[in-house]
């Protein structure tokens, strides 16, 4: 077993345990336990050291509620991955690149997460079936990009990461891989010196981490990117707008700026999926244009993420913004700045070309060209 896996060990992953941990009056392994039956719990040790009080933003993402059982307009599959699965373990939903799920497994689980119908269930994410998804990529040659998710990729061994990386490397047309991992936040040993060694044989690997509030950037967080930045892996993070939790420009503009210290660049804030069992982790689409509002131009253009809705249905990723254009016509643009001020700009006068352009024989061009003659003289 190496390190990690033992920090891993260490983690809480039954009701009885959290109750010793924090109390039996504030966990209610009774009434909690129809939540962690519907979705399994595991807590690292780094997430234990997160948690500061009941309640705060480390707790409400970690610690099973009742609020769970509360489903409203949610559903099971929201984005509905599975109806765009070619074969096991493969969403293929835009044109060019695949989401492939490697892990059935997280080192914590996050209890908003869009995919809690699968991960933590080895069934629903077989391993046994790899071969059947490389095949699909191979038969493929649009897939340029390939999406390593789960559950957490980062939860197999290098071993099984190497494997995954060999087979996709074998496939000529896959140009960049990407992992979609939140491991640096929550299991931050994970990021091995053997494996920083490992990865850069398969270059280009991206990473995207998942950070949703400042407090998640802990010296050990931050080592551990630092560690992955100069294994020369590109950092970019997800960020889940929830309520409660992140739903303020101040803490937005705290996390943003504390990733690019990291160096990790903010890449998408998603608005919470409709998923049954998160519905009260949901805030307002307005609340996430405000946020947005208040970081461009208020904070450097690297510390301001996508924000985007992923289309309940399988729509995919719609992009949000504030509203900056007032109006627009052939002669102008009229819009307001970050600061509300009102700026015009005049729209370039377009000439038509002539229906037939005037072409010169190449010989009488050159003897047209007095700079040729001059030149041709010297
Ligand atoms: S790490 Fe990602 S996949 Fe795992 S539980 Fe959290 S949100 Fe879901």
């Amino acid at each position: 077993m190496s390190d990690w896996q033992r920090v891993l060990h260490g983690s809480v992953d039954s009701l009885d345990k959290l109750a010793e941990k924090f109390g039996r009056d504030q966990i209610d392994v009774e009434a909690l336990k129809p939540a962690f039956e519907n979705f399994q719990m595991r807590i690292t040790p780094q997430i234990l050291e997160q948690i500061k009080e009941v309640g705060d933003s480390a707790w409400q993402q970690y610690i099973p509620s009742t609020q769970e059982l509360d489903v409203v307009d949610g559903v099971i599959d929201s984005l509905d991955e599975d109806g765009d699965s070619p074969v096991p373990n493969i969403t293929h939903r835009y044109p060019d690149r695949v989401l492939f799920l490697v892990s059935p497994v997280c080192a914590s689980y996050c209890r908003f997460c869009t995919r809690r119908r699968k991960v933590g269930d080895p069934e629903k994410i077989p391993l046994n079936q790899y071969d059947s998804a490389f095949d699909y990529i191979a038969a493929h040659p649009e897939v340029r990009d390939v999406i390593l998710s789960g559950g957490d990729h980062m939860m197999l061994s290098d071993r099984g990461l190497e494997y995954v990386f060999q087979r996709l490397r074998a496939i000529p047309h896959v140009e960049i891989i990407r992992i979609g991992s939140r491991i640096t936040a929550h299991l931050p040993e994970r990021i091995t010196p053997e494996f920083c060694e490992m990865v850069q044989k398969y270059h280009p690997i991206y990473m995207n981490t998942h950070f949703n509030h400042p407090s998640e950037l802990t010296p050990d967080t931050v080592a551990a990117l630092g560690r992955l930045a100069n294994a020369g892996i590109p950092l970019g993070a997800h960020t889940v707008l929830l309520r409660g939790i992140n739903d303020d420009p101040a803490i937005m503009k705290e996390l943003m700026q504390k990733l690019l210290r990291a160096r990790v660049k903010p890449y998408y804030l998603y608005m919470a999926d409709q998923v049954a069992g998160g519905e009260h982790f949901r805030t307002t689409v307005q609340k996430g244009i405000e946020i947005i509002q208040a970081l461009r131009g208020w904070t450097s253009g690297m510390a301001v993420p996508h924000f985007v809705i992923d289309a309940p249905g399988g729509g995919g990723k719609v992009p949000l913004l504030p509203e900056y254009v007032e109006s627009m016509n052939e002669d102008e643009v009229v819009f307001r700045n970050y600061a509300g001020e009102r700026y015009v700009y005049k729209q370039p006068v377009i000439t038509v070309p002539a229906a037939e352009p005037q072409v010169l024989p190449m010989r009488a061009a050159r003897k047209a060209s007095p700079k040729r003659r001059k030149a041709g003289n010297e």
